[in-house]
């Protein structure tokens, strides 16, 4: 989302005259758009910010900071002043950024707006996007779920959906510049409603746009995976067998506490049913280990249902407490880090084997591939992603960037597949 995001910053400071390099040491303005889902984000950024000032050597530079820990943090970094910073922007507030920078040039003052909105969602602004094989297309933003542990709710606020029409338009207008793939992005994708539309009727609409080869969407929450929308992925080819379920824990009481509203038993079914409808799609999850209070049977939950599932692929994060969450205000973060450590080691292990399993599986078959990227270093390798997301490598050959290839899978890691050129 955060990409995305800046793909809209890109398309609002361009059209008001900016110009844009990656080189940071070039910049006049330099802005760093963050995430503060999980803990490390900002210390990151804090040590980034002091790495941008000291390439400068001496020589001014305006420095920003953009997306969820601007609303997370607020008045905190704006009023830090070893920090520096010139503006502080939240992710409503974007079409203010060239009336910001204005006045920090001209006033030499902070800039500041962190305001929430219930209606932005950026449908008049065509993001610049800045090449690849994938365009993202936010259909949805902010989130009302109020998961105990998440702070996006406070940082990006109330969940909003564009109208169906806008989001085709802006889908049509990517295949005319030769885009092949789109990924629909929603803090809560499949909560998207417009005017009676639901997340199913939205994908069928975009399926039938002509031109598109590959539709993707994250991320899903299991409480609004109804059969409709299972069907349409099931049954549609345009849309790719590869669904983000995150699981986030395996043990009921944790699930409440989490505020996720399923059970794993109810996750389990909703496993079933996919499968049942859809028997190619591959499953990947995300983890929490080490939730307050989650006690060693209850991980152990967790790692059954991993090992039920045989998910794809997992990101598994310890938990950290996020400021105002439910789960900050109302629980002790009583595991500790040494057992959140083991948690997380044991899961990492067990992942890595299924994964490689569940890759291995696919050594010999035949699959079409959407080629990512060429590096013609070395003999050069191709890298490319089959329909269900998983990253083929190839040794580089007569295609290019874009290119629908087919190949045969000759080898299999947790990560990766190795294939040759089919045709
Ligand atoms: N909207 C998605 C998740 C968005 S955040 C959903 O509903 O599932 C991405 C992932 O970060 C979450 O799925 C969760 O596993 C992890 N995460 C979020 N807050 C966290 C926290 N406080 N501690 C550890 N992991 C967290
Ligand atoms: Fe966070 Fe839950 Fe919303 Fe996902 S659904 S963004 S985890 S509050």
């Amino acid at each position: 989302m955060n990409e995305y995001d800046s793909e809209l910053v890109r398309a609002i400071l361009s059209e008001a005259g900016y110009s844009f390099t990656e080189d940071a040491q070039l910049a006049d303005v330099v802005m760093l758009n963050t995430c503060s889902v999980r803990e490390n984000a900002h210390r990151k950024v804090y040590g980034l910010i002091h790495d941008i000032r000291h390439g400068h050597k001496g020589k001014p530079v305006v420095i920003g900071i953009l997306g969820c820990m601007a609303t997370g943090l607020r008045k905190e970094l704006i009023d830090n002043k070893s920090l520096g910073l010139d503006f502080v922007v939240g992710p409503d507030s974007y079409k203010r950024l060239p009336e910001i920078l204005r006045d920090v040039f001209e006033k030499h003052g902070q800039g500041y707006d962190v305001t929430l909105s219930e209606f932005e969602t950026y449908s008049d602004i065509y993001p610049t996007r800045t090449g690849g094989v994938n365009a993202w297309v936010a259909v949805m933003r902010g989130c009302n779920n109020f998961c105990s542990f998440c702070i996006v709710p406070f940082t990006r606020g109330r969940e909003r959906s564009r109208s169906v029409e806008n989001v085709l338009d802006e889908v049509k207008r990517l295949i005319g510049e030769g885009f092949q793939q789109v990924t629909l992005l929603g803090q809560n994708v499949n909560s998207y409603h417009h005017e009676g539309q639901d997340f199913a009727a939205l994908l069928e609409a975009v399926s039938r746009i002509d031109g598109i080869r590959r539709i993707r969407f994250t991320s899903p929450h299991p409480k609004d995976f109804p059969e409709s929308l299972i069907r349409v992925v099931g049954e549609n080819p345009k849309i790719c067998k590869h669904i983000h379920l995150p699981l986030q824990s395996g043990n009921d009481r944790i699930l409440g506490l989490m505020n996720r509203h399923y059970t794993a038993t109810g996750y389990l079914n909703l496993v079933e049913k996919i499968r049942k409808v859809c028997p190619s799609a591959a499953l990947t999850t995300d983890i929490i280990v080490g939730f307050p209070t989650e006690i060693a049977g209850e991980f152990e939950d967790t790692v059954r249902v991993m090992k039920a599932v045989e998910f794809d692929s997992a990101f598994m994060f310890k938990y950290s407490p996020r400021p105002n969450t439910q789960a900050a205000r109302e629980l002790k973060d009583d595991v500790s880090e040494d057992e959140k450590t083991s948690r997380i080691m044991r899961i990492n292990t067990l992942q890595s084997d299924i994964s490689l399993k569940k890759n291995k599986a696919r050594v010999g078959t035949i699959e079409e591939v959407l080629i990512e990227d060429v590096e013609k270093a070395k003999g050069g390798v191709a890298y490319a992603r089959n329909d269900v997301n998983k990253v083929v490598a190839l040794p580089a050959g007569n295609f290019q960037i874009g290119d629908f290839m087919s190949v045969r899978i000759i080898r299999a890691t947790p990560h990766q597949l190795k294939g040759e050129i089919i045709s």
